[in-house]
């Protein structure tokens, strides 16, 4: 019997319509046990030994993200860090990688501090300009390519399809930073990505209660096994309830994500055209840099997150995060309540971000009340 052709949407909001054996219940378990039981003749047919390898409420996250990025496979960790962390470790000592100049920036900051005592060597580009990155190349030693896109925060756009180009034809590979994408909007394994990244605890569980991060693969190879071998040996793996709220989180990502586009969208629009607000940084915006690409690049809708450029700089950008009172002035993103944050002030001195800049994750409230809080706390300079 062939099985009918539901679409991502549709299998996502039933969890992949898996419904528990025994007891015949629509959520299924959450399964706990650190330990499995051998058969009599000494094997482990189920494929589950013990819980630092082996979690079924995790592999049926695993199984939903699989699916939403159309990958050979995923695996869940504790954080998006440690999810993305795992890649970088997965790579051998003189390995060479290429990463934005902008950027999450608690991984730069782990790139530029910590890798090379891993024997890693990361060269910053500008990941929008795909000259600096073939010059980047060093033939032989660079191994992979980490893109963000669009990236925090200033949401430039990385061509994925040129960038996946320069990779395969120097035998490295492309690992992509998806977390503001989303599935919905941007499936990187469809423009030649080999690994796709995602800070589960943002768009995924969409909630800001679960800290959880993603891979998902194009091939179960031997990178992949090592990846498998790093999570196991340092027990990144996501614990059962946690994995219990992505899985729930994840049945209404197709409506939160498609709520926080349109609200994000309305209000880059009105922003662009406001007397306190130099710049609005959106990719939906046909002023923005990457506006043809992503248009190109995502399908649906530009994602949930901009940029403001505050007029009086990066005291006015404070004062104005500080008068707001339907918005949440905190740090993160991706959840049903819109934050807002002043980046520079998280991100530190070296950081690419504009001084003025106030960072927003639109949420799914109503987009009016959001334009009259901004509105207001702007003005009220
Ligand atoms: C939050 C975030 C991360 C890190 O994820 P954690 O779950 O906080 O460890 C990585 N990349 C992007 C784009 C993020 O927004």
């Amino acid at each position: 019997m062939t099985k009918p052709n539901w679409t991502i949407r549709s299998q996502i909001a039933q969890a992949l319509g898996k419904v528990d054996g025994p007891s015949r219940a629509v959520v299924p378990p959450i399964h706990v046990t650190t330990t499995f039981i051998r058969d009599p003749d000494n094997q482990y047919r189920s494929g589950n030994v013990y819980g630092r390898a082996d979690n079924e409420t995790a592999r049926e996250a695993e199984g939903m993200i699989a699916t939403l990025e159309d990958a050979k496979a995923a695996f869940v960790f504790g954080s998006g860090m440690s999810a993305a962390v795992a890649v970088f470790l997965a790579l051998a000592p003189g390995d060479h990688i290429i990463a934005p100049r902008v950027m999450y920036w608690a991984l730069r900051g782990w790139l530029m501090k910590d890798a090379a005592s891993w024997g890693l060597e990361t060269t910053f580009v500008d990941m929008d300009n795909l000259a600096a990155v073939e010059a980047a190349i060093r033939p032989g030693q660079t191994k992979l390519i980490w893109a963000e896109t669009p990236a925090n925060p200033t949401w430039s756009i990385t061509d994925l399809e040129g960038v996946a180009r320069i990779a395969k034809a120097h035998g490295a590979r492309l690992a992509v930073d998806s977390t503001c994408a989303t599935p919905l909007l941007t499936r990187p394994l469809d423009f030649g990505a080999d690994i796709v990244m995602h800070a589960a605890t943002k768009y995924l569980n969409g909630h800001s209660d679960v800290l959880a991060g993603a891979l998902a693969t194009r091939a179960v190879d031997d990178f992949w096994a090592r990846i498998q071998r790093n999570r196991a040996a340092m027990g990144l793996i996501l614990g059962p309830f946690e994995a219990f709220l992505l899985i729930r989180g994840m049945r209404t990502l197709s409506l939160r994500v498609e709520a926080a586009c349109q609200n994000a969208l309305e209000l880059a629009l009105r922003f662009a055209n406001h007397p306190q607000v130099v710049e609005v940084l959106y990719p939906g915006l046909a002023t923005h840099a990457g506006h043809a690409i992503a248009k190109r690049q995502m399908k649906g809708g530009f994602g949930g997150m901009l940029s403001v450029r505050v007029r009086g700089g990066e005291e006015a950008a404070i004062a104005a995060a500080s008068r707001v009172e339907l918005w949440k002035r905190a740090t993160s993103l991706g959840g049903v309540e819109s934050l807002i944050e002043h980046r520079a002030s998280i991100e530190g001195p070296d950081t690419p971000c504009p001084r003025d800049l106030l960072r927003l994750s639109a949420g799914i409230e109503d987009v009016e009340d959001l334009y009259k809080d901004l509105d207001r706390a702007l003005r009220s300079a």
